[in-house]
């Protein structure tokens, strides 16, 4: 088998997400025979570097030997059963870990396979406390410009990146946008912890304004990833905590891209000292094995749900697969890794390097700013540094950026012209390097002229 054969059958049969199809006349179609640690190979032998975690989710590396194990492990007892009236050891043991991890108040947890599909629980549930409240009024959710919670219509409504919205905008719930916290608009000598806060004044008007109809806050702490990797200060996460106690609007942190210690801490909103009424995580819980994802709450919303039958206030919200065994049993060796390394002080080590090889890109006549938070590190290229204009976007040139990297062993697909590197943990200070040295020969060559 080589890459040609296989792309050829695939694009028989298949849709690609994200993809505008016929870009693949031109754009080769890459089939991945193995992975092996932050590496990929396809069929005719080229290895790529996974500087984005296959889409976020990777963490420990491709075919983990400890993940793999527990998974085969879990294999021999039991692949899956449902989950309404009956529950397993594996789903058990990651609640009880995933509720002593979290910010201290989250004790329930709901599962979901995807996350999207833990939007859709933090939304519905949110929603419905209200009701069995008698608040009947709140039916609205606040959420940030820029923001981006999922594709299926409750999670895309919440969201804000036009691309992925403006199609579908007569199907979507009617939701009050608000100014994000975004640094990148920050003014000249302005800190991000000011940027943030100038932009907070928009939440609380909006609070003030909406507090009667809103069910809840929706927030992406820290960074705004699908948002071309956005990023802001915890100190507008810890006023938001404030204001939505005192205009009784919950809190939804929709950590499913930031948690598991992307942004340099455990969960983004340790960063603050905050506790969210709902928090999602998904992505990362499994290690980039399997899907599955959590929608985190406390005793206060469990309680609203709890009363005998008749009453109709259970939330009677399902997925099929909802907490698979063999996805826990992935998760909890991916917790156990954490446990048993220090992963986050490792993080820091290496996030250092990342800040250090890409230092010099933000002195590049095309690149408006390199960020990073934690272990995301993104570089802005613009057309005009001045001023900070952006290339039109039907250039496309992050794409050649894209495709430089590929040439060179790199996976750096862009967000726009974001190019960023949120790579897997076990990636090593020279292979940074590595990716810092494509990342600047790229952006040469997607702004000549
Ligand atoms: C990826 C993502 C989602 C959606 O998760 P899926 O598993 O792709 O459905 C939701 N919120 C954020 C912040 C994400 O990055």
């Amino acid at each position: 088998m080589d890459n040609n054969t296989l792309a050829q059958r695939d694009l028989k049969v298949i849709w690609h997400p994200c993809t505008q199809m016929q870009d693949h006349e031109s754009l080769p179609l890459i089939p991945i025979r193995r992975g092996h640690g932050a590496w990929l190979e396809d069929f005719n032998g080229n290895r790529y570097l996974d500087a984005i975690s296959s889409w976020w989710v990777n963490l420990f590396g491709h075919t983990n030997p400890r993940i793999s194990a527990a998974i085969q492990a879990q294999l021999h007892n039991l692949e899956h059963v449902i989950l309404a009236g009956f529950t397993h050891e594996p789903i058990i043991e990651l609640s009880e870990k995933l509720t002593r991890i979290t910010p201290a108040g989250l004790t329930r947890c709901s599962f979901a396979d995807s996350g999207s599909a833990a939007v859709e629980i933090a939304l519905k549930m949110s929603f419905h406390y209200w009701q069995n409240q008698g608040r009947k009024n709140k039916t609205r959710f606040i959420s940030l410009t820029n923001s981006y919670h999922g594709e299926t219509l409750g999670a895309l409504s919440v969201g804000d990146v036009a691309l992925y919205k403006d199609t579908y905008q007569a199907l979507l719930l009617d939701t009050i946008h608000v100014k994000s916290p975004d640094c990148y608009h920050r003014e000249a000598g302005e800190s991000w912890a000011d940027c943030s806060l100038r932009a907070f004044a928009d939440m609380e008007r909006a609070l003030a304004r909406h507090a009667e109809e809103a069910c809840a806050v929706i927030i992406e702490p820290l960074v705004q990833c699908a948002g071309a990797m956005r990023m802001y200060d915890p100190v507008y996460l810890a006023r938001l905590r404030e204001a939505c106690d005192k205009y009784q609007v919950h809190l939804i942190a929709d950590e499913i891209a930031v948690g598991f210690g992307r942004t340099g801490t455990m969960f983004a909103c340790e960063q603050a000292g905050i506790t969210p009424d709902f928090l999602c995580i998904g992505k990362g819980l499994t290690g980039g094995y399997l899907p599955l994802s959590v929608c985190l709450t406390n005793d206060d919303v469990y309680a609203a749900f709890y009363d005998t039958y008749a009453t109709r206030k259970a939330f009677l919200h399902s997925h099929s697969y909802t907490g698979n065994p063999l996805a826990c049993a992935a998760a909890l060796a991916t917790l156990d890794i954490f446990n048993e390394n220090d992963v986050i002080g490792e993080n820091k080590i290496l996030s250092e390097h990342m800040r250090r090889a890409c230092a010099h890109i933000s002195e590049h006549p095309h690149v408006a700013e390199v960020r990073q938070t934690g272990m995301i590190l993104a570089i802005e290229m613009v057309k005009e540094k001045n001023g900070r204009k952006p290339y039109p976007w039907q250039e496309r040139r992050g794409l050649a950026v894209f495709r430089h990297a590929l040439d060179h062993g790199a996976i750096l697909r862009p967000l726009g012209d974001v190019i960023y590197f949120m790579p897997p943990y076990v990636i090593r200070p020279e292979e940074i390097e590595q990716l810092a040295k494509i990342a600047w020969e790229g952006i040469n060559i997607a702004t000549k002229e």
